[in-house]
């Protein structure tokens, strides 16, 4: 519980919430700007910052609670389709610092859904680089996990 937290105050039931579901750990409401409708964020109860410093038991709680309402969003608002996000720092459009997954539900009707992606899916990238990228956090992943071995 942090006190300057808006999702913390929401938690604590100091600041209103369209509740959707409330386990021991996780807590889901509806998002007060949504991006299709039904737009919905999954909060752990506990206080973490982002995905860098949430517990794996509350990573994992959060996950399993958007995914059962992921499929209960989409069977109940008639989707064809949803996105779980999560936006980690504020140069990846974070903007608030309690760890959240998005639920989003997407529609075919484009009025139900105003989502769109920031690039071009199927631009061909530089193999190079790919590669070049793939190769060096293969090595360092592959080094930490020597590392743990040891
Ligand atoms: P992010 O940009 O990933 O940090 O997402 C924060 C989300 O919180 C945004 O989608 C906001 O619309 C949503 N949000 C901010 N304040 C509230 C609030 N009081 N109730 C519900 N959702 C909120
Ligand atoms: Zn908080």
């Amino acid at each position: 519980m942090t006190d300057l937290c808006l999702f913390c105050g929401i938690i604590a039931g100091t600041v209103p919430s369209v509740k959707v579901a409330e386990d021991e750990t996780t807590f889901a409401f509806m998002d007060i700007n949504p991006g299709s409708d039904g737009h919905i964020l999954v909060i752990p109860k506990r206080h973490s910052k982002d995905l860098f410093e949430i517990p794996d038991e509350d990573l994992t709680a959060v996950t399993l609670a958007a995914q059962r309402i992921a499929k209960a969003a989409v069977a109940e608002f008639g989707a064809d389709g949803v996105n779980l996000l999560n936006c980690c720092g504020a140069d990846a459009w974070q903007t608030v610092f309690h760890f959240h997954l998005h639920v989003i539900p997407r529609y075919l009707d484009k009025t139900k859904d105003r989502l769109v992606l920031p690039w071009q899916p199927g631009t061909p990238g530089d193999l190079e680089a790919i590669d070049t990228l793939g190769s060096r956090l293969f090595t360092t992943l592959d080094g930490q996990l020597s590392e743990a071995l040891e």
